[in-house]
Protein backbone atom coordinates (compact mmCIF):
# COMPACT_ATOMS: atom_id res chain seq x y z
CA UNK A 1 0.00 0.00 0.00
CA UNK A 2 1.75 3.01 -1.35
CA UNK A 3 -0.10 6.14 0.46
CA UNK A 4 0.57 4.33 4.11
CA UNK A 5 3.86 6.73 4.00
CA UNK A 6 2.36 9.80 2.60
CA UNK A 7 -0.64 9.15 5.58
CA UNK A 8 2.22 8.74 7.91
CA UNK A 9 2.84 12.37 7.22
CA UNK A 10 -1.06 13.65 7.05
CA UNK A 11 -2.11 15.77 9.61
CA UNK A 12 -4.99 14.37 11.61
CA UNK A 13 -8.43 16.26 12.90
CA UNK A 14 -11.57 15.03 13.54
CA UNK A 15 -14.46 17.37 11.97
CA UNK A 16 -17.46 16.85 13.84
CA UNK A 17 -19.43 19.25 16.22
CA UNK A 18 -18.41 16.84 19.42
CA UNK A 19 -14.94 17.78 18.73
CA UNK A 20 -13.67 21.09 19.97
CA UNK A 21 -10.11 21.53 19.29
CA UNK A 22 -8.70 24.92 21.17
CA UNK A 23 -5.78 26.17 21.32
CA UNK A 24 -5.05 24.54 25.25
CA UNK A 25 -7.12 21.36 24.58
CA UNK A 26 -9.14 18.93 22.67
CA UNK A 27 -12.45 18.43 23.93
CA UNK A 28 -14.16 15.79 22.75
CA UNK A 29 -17.88 14.30 23.74
CA UNK A 30 -18.61 10.63 23.56
CA UNK A 31 -21.35 8.29 24.15
CA UNK A 32 -19.83 5.41 25.79
CA UNK A 33 -22.52 2.17 25.46
CA UNK A 34 -21.85 -0.67 27.27
CA UNK A 35 -24.19 -3.64 28.94
CA UNK A 36 -24.87 -4.85 32.61
CA UNK A 37 -26.03 -8.24 33.36
CA UNK A 38 -28.58 -8.99 35.71
CA UNK A 39 -29.15 -12.75 37.18
CA UNK A 40 -32.95 -13.53 37.77
CA UNK A 41 -34.14 -16.64 38.91
CA UNK A 42 -31.43 -18.03 36.35
CA UNK A 43 -31.85 -16.29 33.81
CA UNK A 44 -28.87 -13.42 32.27
CA UNK A 45 -30.87 -10.19 31.43
CA UNK A 46 -28.77 -8.31 29.45
CA UNK A 47 -29.21 -4.32 30.04
CA UNK A 48 -27.31 -1.83 27.78
CA UNK A 49 -26.70 1.36 29.34
CA UNK A 50 -25.57 4.35 28.07
CA UNK A 51 -22.62 7.54 29.52
CA UNK A 52 -22.08 10.77 27.59
CA UNK A 53 -18.39 11.49 28.79
CA UNK A 54 -16.24 14.77 27.52
CA UNK A 55 -12.83 13.47 27.32
CA UNK A 56 -9.71 16.98 27.60
CA UNK A 57 -6.44 16.44 26.41
CA UNK A 58 -4.15 18.97 27.21
CA UNK A 59 -2.53 20.15 23.74
CA UNK A 60 1.17 21.24 25.13
CA UNK A 61 3.61 18.76 24.33
CA UNK A 62 6.10 18.82 27.94
CA UNK A 63 9.90 18.33 27.75
CA UNK A 64 9.82 15.06 29.20
CA UNK A 65 12.98 13.51 31.33
CA UNK A 66 12.90 9.38 31.73
CA UNK A 67 14.87 8.26 34.43
CA UNK A 68 16.14 4.46 34.41
CA UNK A 69 17.10 2.70 37.34
CA UNK A 70 19.21 -0.14 36.48
CA UNK A 71 20.10 2.29 33.36
CA UNK A 72 23.53 0.28 32.70
CA UNK A 73 21.92 -2.92 32.33
CA UNK A 74 21.06 -4.12 28.62
CA UNK A 75 17.77 -2.46 28.51
CA UNK A 76 18.91 0.70 29.76
CA UNK A 77 21.56 1.33 27.50
CA UNK A 78 20.18 0.03 24.66
CA UNK A 79 16.94 2.03 25.17
CA UNK A 80 19.08 5.12 25.42
CA UNK A 81 20.95 4.12 22.37
CA UNK A 82 18.03 3.61 20.12
CA UNK A 83 17.05 6.95 20.72
CA UNK A 84 20.30 8.35 20.04
CA UNK A 85 20.50 6.43 17.42
CA UNK A 86 17.22 7.61 15.84
CA UNK A 87 17.60 11.23 16.72
CA UNK A 88 20.91 11.05 15.02
CA UNK A 89 19.49 9.32 11.95
CA UNK A 90 22.74 6.52 12.25
CA UNK A 91 22.85 3.92 9.75
CA UNK A 92 25.82 1.61 9.76
CA UNK A 93 26.64 -1.57 7.94
CA UNK A 94 26.31 -4.82 8.47
CA UNK A 95 26.84 -8.05 6.83
CA UNK A 96 23.44 -8.38 5.27
CA UNK A 97 23.78 -4.38 3.99
CA UNK A 98 23.01 -1.13 5.42
CA UNK A 99 20.73 -0.94 8.92
CA UNK A 100 19.26 2.43 9.23
CA UNK A 101 17.73 3.49 12.95
CA UNK A 102 14.06 2.91 13.59
CA UNK A 103 11.57 2.25 16.12
CA UNK A 104 10.24 -1.14 15.19
CA UNK A 105 8.61 -3.01 18.22
CA UNK A 106 6.84 0.64 19.58
CA UNK A 107 3.20 0.41 19.18
CA UNK A 108 3.24 4.35 19.13
CA UNK A 109 5.86 4.66 17.20
CA UNK A 110 5.53 1.86 14.67
CA UNK A 111 1.73 0.73 15.12
CA UNK A 112 -1.03 2.26 13.04
CA UNK A 113 -4.70 2.71 13.16
CA UNK A 114 -7.27 2.75 10.93
CA UNK A 115 -9.49 6.03 10.82
CA UNK A 116 -12.10 4.84 8.29
CA UNK A 117 -12.73 4.57 4.82
CA UNK A 118 -12.01 7.03 1.95
CA UNK A 119 -14.44 6.99 -0.54
CA UNK A 120 -13.31 4.40 -2.52
CA UNK A 121 -14.21 2.50 0.14
CA UNK A 122 -10.56 2.11 1.13
CA UNK A 123 -9.48 1.70 4.65
CA UNK A 124 -7.45 4.49 5.86
CA UNK A 125 -4.18 3.48 8.55
CA UNK A 126 -2.54 6.35 10.47
CA UNK A 127 0.74 5.85 12.85
CA UNK A 128 -0.61 5.51 16.27
CA UNK A 129 1.27 8.10 17.60
CA UNK A 130 -0.67 10.94 15.41
CA UNK A 131 -4.12 10.22 17.33
CA UNK A 132 -2.83 12.52 20.09
CA UNK A 133 -0.23 14.80 20.68
CA UNK A 134 2.49 12.77 22.18
CA UNK A 135 6.16 13.62 23.03
CA UNK A 136 8.24 12.96 19.85
CA UNK A 137 10.65 9.88 21.24
CA UNK A 138 13.74 11.97 19.65
CA UNK A 139 13.11 14.71 22.08
CA UNK A 140 13.32 12.14 25.30
CA UNK A 141 16.04 13.45 27.88
CA UNK A 142 17.74 10.38 29.60
CA UNK A 143 18.89 9.88 33.30
CA UNK A 144 19.09 7.53 36.08
CA UNK A 145 21.08 5.30 38.38
CA UNK A 146 22.90 2.26 38.33
CA UNK A 147 24.95 0.04 41.10
CA UNK A 148 27.52 -0.55 38.14
CA UNK A 149 29.60 2.63 37.95
CA UNK A 150 30.31 2.17 34.64
CA UNK A 151 29.22 5.16 31.81
CA UNK A 152 26.63 4.33 29.18
CA UNK A 153 28.84 3.74 26.10
CA UNK A 154 30.99 1.26 28.30
CA UNK A 155 27.35 -0.59 29.30
CA UNK A 156 26.69 -0.70 25.58
CA UNK A 157 29.56 -2.63 24.83
CA UNK A 158 29.01 -4.96 28.02
CA UNK A 159 25.32 -5.94 27.02
CA UNK A 160 26.43 -6.71 23.02
CA UNK A 161 23.17 -6.11 21.86
CA UNK A 162 24.44 -3.56 18.92
CA UNK A 163 26.40 -4.03 16.13
CA UNK A 164 29.77 -3.17 16.62
CA UNK A 165 29.59 -0.22 13.44
CA UNK A 166 26.78 1.58 15.48
CA UNK A 167 28.44 1.06 18.43
CA UNK A 168 31.38 2.94 16.76
CA UNK A 169 29.15 6.14 16.28
CA UNK A 170 27.11 6.25 19.59
CA UNK A 171 29.97 5.92 21.53
CA UNK A 172 30.60 9.85 21.81
CA UNK A 173 27.64 9.98 22.95
CA UNK A 174 27.23 7.61 24.81
CA UNK A 175 30.43 8.08 26.70
CA UNK A 176 29.49 11.30 28.41
CA UNK A 177 25.93 9.58 30.39
CA UNK A 178 26.83 7.91 33.97
CA UNK A 179 24.49 6.67 36.04
CA UNK A 180 23.80 8.18 39.45
CA UNK A 181 24.98 5.88 42.44
CA UNK A 182 22.25 3.61 43.73
CA UNK A 183 20.69 1.59 46.52
CA UNK A 184 21.97 -1.33 46.81
CA UNK A 185 20.17 -4.13 49.11
CA UNK A 186 22.31 -7.32 48.57
CA UNK A 187 19.27 -9.92 49.60
CA UNK A 188 17.10 -8.81 46.70
CA UNK A 189 19.02 -9.82 43.61
CA UNK A 190 21.04 -12.69 43.19
CA UNK A 191 24.01 -12.91 44.69
CA UNK A 192 25.96 -13.05 41.50
CA UNK A 193 25.76 -9.65 41.01
CA UNK A 194 27.70 -8.63 43.73
CA UNK A 195 30.65 -8.07 41.60
CA UNK A 196 28.83 -4.99 39.87
CA UNK A 197 27.60 -3.71 42.60
CA UNK A 198 30.65 -0.34 42.69
CA UNK A 199 28.37 2.72 42.61
CA UNK A 200 26.34 2.73 46.11
CA UNK A 201 24.26 5.66 47.70
CA UNK A 202 25.65 5.26 51.25
CA UNK A 203 23.56 5.88 54.50
CA UNK A 204 20.02 4.79 56.08
CA UNK A 205 16.98 3.65 54.25
CA UNK A 206 15.75 7.10 55.25
CA UNK A 207 18.92 9.04 53.55
CA UNK A 208 18.81 7.05 50.93
CA UNK A 209 15.12 7.65 49.65
CA UNK A 210 16.34 11.48 50.18
CA UNK A 211 18.99 10.80 48.20
CA UNK A 212 16.49 10.09 45.86
CA UNK A 213 14.34 12.24 45.55
CA UNK A 214 17.03 15.12 45.33
CA UNK A 215 18.46 13.13 42.21
CA UNK A 216 14.93 13.25 40.28
CA UNK A 217 15.27 17.33 41.37
CA UNK A 218 18.23 18.00 40.06
CA UNK A 219 17.70 16.01 36.80
CA UNK A 220 14.62 18.16 36.75
CA UNK A 221 15.96 21.45 36.67
CA UNK A 222 19.75 20.83 35.67
CA UNK A 223 17.73 19.54 32.09
CA UNK A 224 15.23 21.89 32.63
CA UNK A 225 12.38 19.63 32.17
CA UNK A 226 8.68 19.67 33.13
CA UNK A 227 7.94 16.20 33.87
CA UNK A 228 10.17 12.87 34.77
CA UNK A 229 8.87 9.03 34.45
CA UNK A 230 10.82 6.98 36.29
CA UNK A 231 11.15 3.77 35.25
CA UNK A 232 12.42 0.40 36.87
CA UNK A 233 14.66 -1.80 34.71
CA UNK A 234 16.82 -3.18 37.26
CA UNK A 235 17.77 -6.68 37.77
CA UNK A 236 14.50 -8.62 38.91
CA UNK A 237 14.57 -8.66 42.72
CA UNK A 238 12.90 -11.17 45.20
CA UNK A 239 9.57 -11.06 46.16
CA UNK A 240 9.19 -9.24 49.56
CA UNK A 241 6.96 -10.12 52.14
CA UNK A 242 3.71 -7.82 52.69
CA UNK A 243 3.08 -8.15 56.30
CA UNK A 244 0.42 -5.96 58.52
CA UNK A 245 2.65 -2.78 59.75
CA UNK A 246 5.11 -2.91 57.56
CA UNK A 247 4.26 -2.14 54.00
CA UNK A 248 0.54 -2.60 53.76
CA UNK A 249 -0.17 1.01 53.97
CA UNK A 250 1.24 4.46 53.03
CA UNK A 251 1.77 5.82 56.40
CA UNK A 252 3.47 2.15 57.79
CA UNK A 253 5.66 1.59 54.42
CA UNK A 254 6.75 5.51 55.28
CA UNK A 255 7.44 4.49 58.72
CA UNK A 256 9.04 0.86 57.72
CA UNK A 257 12.01 3.84 55.61
CA UNK A 258 12.52 6.43 58.76
CA UNK A 259 12.93 2.97 61.08
CA UNK A 260 15.17 1.33 58.17
CA UNK A 261 13.09 -1.76 58.60
CA UNK A 262 12.84 -4.14 55.48
CA UNK A 263 12.33 -2.30 52.26
CA UNK A 264 13.05 -3.49 48.82
CA UNK A 265 15.43 -1.43 46.69
CA UNK A 266 12.48 -1.35 44.09
CA UNK A 267 9.66 0.21 46.71
CA UNK A 268 12.27 3.04 47.64
CA UNK A 269 12.22 4.39 44.52
CA UNK A 270 8.53 3.99 43.60
CA UNK A 271 8.35 5.65 46.84
CA UNK A 272 11.01 8.14 45.98
CA UNK A 273 8.91 9.12 42.82
CA UNK A 274 5.28 9.12 44.14
CA UNK A 275 6.75 11.51 46.46
CA UNK A 276 8.40 13.85 44.13
CA UNK A 277 5.07 13.48 41.89
CA UNK A 278 6.94 11.27 38.71
CA UNK A 279 4.78 8.45 37.43
CA UNK A 280 6.72 5.28 38.56
CA UNK A 281 6.74 1.95 36.23
CA UNK A 282 7.69 -1.44 37.11
CA UNK A 283 9.11 -3.58 34.29
CA UNK A 284 10.06 -6.22 36.47
CA UNK A 285 8.08 -9.01 38.20
CA UNK A 286 9.20 -8.41 41.80
CA UNK A 287 5.84 -6.89 44.02
CA UNK A 288 7.70 -3.18 44.48
CA UNK A 289 4.38 -1.79 44.68
CA UNK A 290 3.01 -3.32 47.72
CA UNK A 291 0.09 -1.86 49.20
CA UNK A 292 1.58 1.19 50.79
CA UNK A 293 3.20 1.69 47.48
CA UNK A 294 -0.28 2.03 45.84
CA UNK A 295 -1.93 3.90 48.62
CA UNK A 296 0.64 6.68 48.41
CA UNK A 297 0.24 6.98 44.56
CA UNK A 298 -3.82 6.70 45.04
CA UNK A 299 -3.42 9.36 48.05
CA UNK A 300 -0.87 11.91 45.98
CA UNK A 301 -2.68 11.16 42.77
CA UNK A 302 0.58 10.10 40.81
CA UNK A 303 0.72 7.11 38.23
CA UNK A 304 1.68 4.04 39.11
CA UNK A 305 1.84 0.92 36.56
CA UNK A 306 3.69 -2.74 36.45
CA UNK A 307 4.69 -5.28 36.21
CA UNK A 308 7.25 -7.09 34.05
CA UNK A 309 7.69 -5.94 30.80
CA UNK A 310 5.66 -8.39 28.44
CA UNK A 311 8.26 -8.76 25.20
CA UNK A 312 8.38 -11.81 23.83
CA UNK A 313 7.43 -15.68 25.04
CA UNK A 314 4.68 -13.92 27.24
CA UNK A 315 3.46 -11.95 24.32
CA UNK A 316 3.25 -14.86 22.54
CA UNK A 317 1.41 -16.54 24.43
CA UNK A 318 -1.36 -13.86 25.49
CA UNK A 319 -2.47 -14.03 21.68
CA UNK A 320 -1.82 -18.10 21.66
CA UNK A 321 -3.73 -18.88 23.56
CA UNK A 322 -6.29 -16.02 23.10
CA UNK A 323 -7.12 -18.04 19.77
CA UNK A 324 -6.40 -21.14 21.06
CA UNK A 325 -9.65 -21.16 23.37
CA UNK A 326 -11.14 -17.84 21.35
CA UNK A 327 -11.76 -21.07 18.70
CA UNK A 328 -13.14 -23.13 21.00
CA UNK A 329 -10.30 -25.49 21.56
CA UNK A 330 -9.62 -26.63 25.63
CA UNK A 331 -5.86 -25.90 25.95
CA UNK A 332 -4.47 -28.30 28.91
CA UNK A 333 -0.73 -28.06 28.75
CA UNK A 334 1.33 -25.27 28.28
CA UNK A 335 5.37 -26.06 28.60
CA UNK A 336 7.49 -22.93 28.07
CA UNK A 337 11.34 -23.13 28.72
CA UNK A 338 13.61 -20.16 27.89
CA UNK A 339 17.40 -20.15 28.13
CA UNK A 340 19.09 -16.85 27.56
CA UNK A 341 22.95 -15.74 28.56
CA UNK A 342 22.65 -12.11 29.39
CA UNK A 343 22.98 -10.95 33.08
CA UNK A 344 19.21 -10.68 33.29
CA UNK A 345 19.51 -14.41 32.79
CA UNK A 346 22.47 -14.62 35.53
CA UNK A 347 20.36 -12.89 38.19
CA UNK A 348 17.54 -15.20 36.96
CA UNK A 349 19.37 -18.50 37.49
CA UNK A 350 18.98 -17.89 41.32
CA UNK A 351 15.71 -19.36 42.94
CA UNK A 352 14.19 -16.32 44.93
CA UNK A 353 14.86 -13.99 41.78
CA UNK A 354 13.67 -16.99 39.00
CA UNK A 355 10.38 -17.12 41.26
CA UNK A 356 9.69 -13.81 41.06
CA UNK A 357 10.02 -14.36 36.99
CA UNK A 358 8.01 -17.71 37.70
CA UNK A 359 4.68 -16.14 39.52
CA UNK A 360 4.50 -13.78 36.84
CA UNK A 361 4.71 -15.54 33.55
CA UNK A 362 2.48 -18.24 35.34
CA UNK A 363 -0.86 -16.13 35.67
CA UNK A 364 -0.96 -14.84 32.13
CA UNK A 365 -3.33 -17.14 30.74
CA UNK A 366 -6.16 -17.06 33.24
CA UNK A 367 -8.61 -14.72 32.04
CA UNK A 368 -8.88 -16.35 28.92
CA UNK A 369 -9.53 -19.88 30.45
CA UNK A 370 -12.37 -17.95 33.29
CA UNK A 371 -13.73 -16.54 29.61
CA UNK A 372 -14.89 -20.44 28.44
CA UNK A 373 -16.99 -22.15 31.20
CA UNK A 374 -17.77 -24.64 28.30
CA UNK A 375 -14.45 -26.23 28.18
CA UNK A 376 -13.29 -25.68 31.88
CA UNK A 377 -15.16 -26.41 34.91
CA UNK A 378 -15.22 -24.23 37.59
CA UNK A 379 -11.61 -24.12 39.29
CA UNK A 380 -10.12 -26.31 36.10
CA UNK A 381 -6.93 -25.24 34.40
CA UNK A 382 -4.18 -25.86 32.05
CA UNK A 383 -0.76 -27.30 33.29
CA UNK A 384 1.95 -24.82 33.02
CA UNK A 385 5.04 -24.96 33.18
CA UNK A 386 8.05 -21.98 33.04
CA UNK A 387 11.87 -23.17 33.21
CA UNK A 388 14.69 -20.38 32.77
CA UNK A 389 18.09 -21.38 32.30
CA UNK A 390 21.24 -19.22 32.16
CA UNK A 391 23.45 -20.06 28.96
CA UNK A 392 26.12 -17.88 28.79
CA UNK A 393 27.08 -18.17 25.05
CA UNK A 394 23.77 -17.36 23.89
CA UNK A 395 24.40 -13.82 25.56
CA UNK A 396 21.24 -11.11 24.73
CA UNK A 397 19.62 -13.77 22.20
CA UNK A 398 17.22 -15.34 24.14
CA UNK A 399 15.93 -18.82 23.36
CA UNK A 400 12.06 -19.64 24.07
CA UNK A 401 10.52 -22.82 23.06
CA UNK A 402 7.08 -23.12 24.31
CA UNK A 403 4.34 -26.48 23.71
CA UNK A 404 0.62 -25.70 23.57
CA UNK A 405 -1.41 -29.41 23.98
CA UNK A 406 -5.28 -28.68 23.06
CA UNK A 407 -8.00 -31.31 23.20
CA UNK A 408 -9.88 -31.46 19.95
CA UNK A 409 -13.30 -33.08 19.36
CA UNK A 410 -13.57 -36.62 19.95
CA UNK A 411 -10.60 -37.56 21.84
CA UNK A 412 -8.18 -35.86 19.15
CA UNK A 413 -5.54 -33.80 20.35
CA UNK A 414 -3.49 -30.55 18.91
CA UNK A 415 0.29 -29.89 20.00
CA UNK A 416 1.71 -27.16 18.69
CA UNK A 417 5.32 -26.25 19.43
CA UNK A 418 7.31 -22.84 19.10
CA UNK A 419 10.99 -21.77 18.82
CA UNK A 420 11.01 -17.93 19.17
CA UNK A 421 15.06 -16.50 19.29
CA UNK A 422 15.05 -12.68 19.79
CA UNK A 423 17.12 -9.96 20.99
CA UNK A 424 15.68 -9.93 24.31
CA UNK A 425 16.87 -6.45 24.65
CA UNK A 426 15.64 -4.89 21.18
CA UNK A 427 12.73 -6.14 22.12
CA UNK A 428 12.24 -4.65 25.60
CA UNK A 429 13.15 -1.23 24.43
CA UNK A 430 10.47 -0.14 22.19
CA UNK A 431 7.93 -0.97 25.19
CA UNK A 432 9.97 1.05 27.63
CA UNK A 433 9.36 3.98 25.07
CA UNK A 434 5.77 3.32 24.75
CA UNK A 435 4.98 3.23 28.70
CA UNK A 436 7.01 6.98 28.94
CA UNK A 437 5.07 8.11 25.83
CA UNK A 438 1.60 6.64 27.11
CA UNK A 439 2.02 7.17 30.73
CA UNK A 440 2.98 10.60 29.92
CA UNK A 441 -0.27 10.92 27.77
CA UNK A 442 -2.55 9.83 30.24
CA UNK A 443 -1.34 12.46 32.64
CA UNK A 444 -2.67 15.49 29.88
CA UNK A 445 -6.22 13.50 29.66
CA UNK A 446 -8.96 14.18 31.96
CA UNK A 447 -12.74 13.31 31.48
CA UNK A 448 -16.04 13.99 32.99
CA UNK A 449 -19.61 12.33 32.62
CA UNK A 450 -23.08 14.03 32.52
CA UNK A 451 -24.22 12.47 36.38
CA UNK A 452 -20.35 13.62 37.55
CA UNK A 453 -19.29 16.82 35.84
CA UNK A 454 -16.50 17.57 37.96
CA UNK A 455 -13.05 16.89 36.17
CA UNK A 456 -11.62 13.32 36.93
CA UNK A 457 -8.20 11.61 35.77
CA UNK A 458 -7.72 8.05 35.28
CA UNK A 459 -6.76 6.01 38.28
CA UNK A 460 -3.78 6.01 39.27
CA UNK A 461 -2.82 2.14 38.72
CA UNK A 462 -2.92 2.54 34.65
CA UNK A 463 -4.23 -0.52 33.71
CA UNK A 464 -3.89 0.82 30.35
CA UNK A 465 -0.73 -0.11 30.00
CA UNK A 466 -1.29 -3.58 30.24
CA UNK A 467 -0.63 -4.35 27.27
CA UNK A 468 3.34 -3.61 27.61
CA UNK A 469 3.21 -5.82 31.17
CA UNK A 470 3.38 -9.48 31.38
CA UNK A 471 1.35 -9.57 35.10
CA UNK A 472 -0.85 -6.43 34.47
CA UNK A 473 -1.45 -4.58 37.44
CA UNK A 474 -5.06 -2.90 37.96
CA UNK A 475 -7.25 -1.37 40.85
CA UNK A 476 -8.29 -2.95 43.15
CA UNK A 477 -11.51 -4.87 42.28
CA UNK A 478 -11.17 -4.64 38.39
CA UNK A 479 -10.69 -7.39 36.18
CA UNK A 480 -7.02 -8.62 34.54
CA UNK A 481 -6.94 -8.54 31.28
CA UNK A 482 -4.20 -10.41 29.51
CA UNK A 483 -5.07 -11.02 25.86
CA UNK A 484 -3.11 -9.13 23.94
CA UNK A 485 -5.46 -7.89 21.50
CA UNK A 486 -8.17 -6.75 24.09
CA UNK A 487 -5.34 -4.64 26.03
CA UNK A 488 -4.67 -3.08 22.35
CA UNK A 489 -8.12 -2.14 22.24
CA UNK A 490 -7.97 -0.49 25.21
CA UNK A 491 -5.27 2.10 24.54
CA UNK A 492 -6.66 2.25 20.71
CA UNK A 493 -9.95 2.85 22.06
CA UNK A 494 -8.98 6.17 24.75
CA UNK A 495 -7.12 6.95 22.25
CA UNK A 496 -9.57 7.01 19.92
CA UNK A 497 -12.84 8.41 22.06
CA UNK A 498 -10.35 11.03 23.63
CA UNK A 499 -10.13 13.03 20.56
CA UNK A 500 -12.55 11.50 17.91
CA UNK A 501 -15.86 11.08 19.41
CA UNK A 502 -17.51 9.37 16.28
CA UNK A 503 -15.32 6.41 15.96
CA UNK A 504 -17.27 3.92 17.83
CA UNK A 505 -15.12 1.88 21.02
CA UNK A 506 -14.66 -1.56 20.36
CA UNK A 507 -14.69 -4.29 23.46
CA UNK A 508 -15.80 -4.07 26.94
CA UNK A 509 -13.09 -3.11 28.88
CA UNK A 510 -12.91 0.30 30.51
CA UNK A 511 -11.19 -0.52 33.58
CA UNK A 512 -9.28 2.76 33.80
CA UNK A 513 -12.65 4.54 34.33
CA UNK A 514 -12.70 2.92 38.14
P1 LIG B 1 20.53 -6.29 33.12
O1 LIG B 1 20.97 -7.21 34.19
O2 LIG B 1 21.33 -6.17 31.90
O3 LIG B 1 20.35 -4.82 33.70
C1 LIG B 1 19.95 -4.56 35.00
C2 LIG B 1 20.81 -3.43 35.55
O4 LIG B 1 20.31 -3.11 36.83
C3 LIG B 1 22.28 -3.81 35.73
O5 LIG B 1 23.10 -2.86 35.08
C4 LIG B 1 22.49 -3.77 37.25
O6 LIG B 1 23.77 -3.31 37.59
C5 LIG B 1 21.41 -2.80 37.66
N1 LIG B 1 20.92 -2.88 39.04
C6 LIG B 1 20.68 -3.96 39.82
N2 LIG B 1 20.16 -3.58 41.01
C7 LIG B 1 20.07 -2.24 40.98
C8 LIG B 1 19.60 -1.26 41.88
N3 LIG B 1 19.15 -1.61 43.08
N4 LIG B 1 19.63 0.02 41.51
C9 LIG B 1 20.09 0.40 40.30
N5 LIG B 1 20.57 -0.47 39.40
C10 LIG B 1 20.54 -1.78 39.73
O7 LIG B 1 19.03 -6.75 32.79
P2 LIG B 1 18.11 -6.32 31.54
O8 LIG B 1 18.24 -7.37 30.51
O9 LIG B 1 18.38 -4.92 31.19
O10 LIG B 1 16.67 -6.47 32.20
C11 LIG B 1 16.28 -5.56 33.20
C12 LIG B 1 15.04 -6.03 33.90
O11 LIG B 1 13.96 -6.07 32.97
C13 LIG B 1 15.16 -7.43 34.49
O12 LIG B 1 14.54 -7.47 35.75
C14 LIG B 1 14.38 -8.27 33.53
O13 LIG B 1 13.83 -9.43 34.12
C15 LIG B 1 13.30 -7.30 33.12
N6 LIG B 1 12.70 -7.69 31.86
C16 LIG B 1 13.43 -7.75 30.72
C17 LIG B 1 12.83 -8.13 29.53
C18 LIG B 1 13.60 -8.17 28.25
O14 LIG B 1 14.73 -7.77 28.22
N7 LIG B 1 13.03 -8.58 27.17
C19 LIG B 1 11.49 -8.50 29.52
C20 LIG B 1 10.76 -8.44 30.71
C21 LIG B 1 11.38 -8.01 31.86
Amino acid sequence: LQPATMEAAAQFFVESPDVVYGPEAIEAQYEYRTTRVSREGGVLKVHPTSTRFTFRTARQVPRLGVMLVGWGGNNGSTFTAAVLANRLRLSWPTRSGRKEANYYGSLTQAGTVSLGLDVEGQEVFVPFSTLLPMVAPNDLVFDGWDISSLNLAEAMRRAKVLDWGLQEQLWPHMEALRPRPSVYIPEFIAANQSARADNLIPGSRAQQLEQIRRDIRDFRSSAGLDKIIVLWTANTERFCEVIPGLNDTAENLLRTIELGLEVSPSTLFAVASILEGCAFLNGSPQNTLVPGALELAWQRRVFVGGDDFKSGQTKVKSVLVDFLIGSGLKTMSIVSYNHLGNNDGENLSAPLQFRSKEVSKSNVVDDMVQSNPVLYAPGEEPDHCVVIKYVPYVGDSKRALDEYTSELMLGGTNTLVLHNTCEDSLLAAPIMLDLALLTELCQRVSFCTDADPEPQTFHPVLSLLSFLFKAPLVPPGSPVVNALFRQRSCIENILRCAPASRFPIQGPDTPWLN
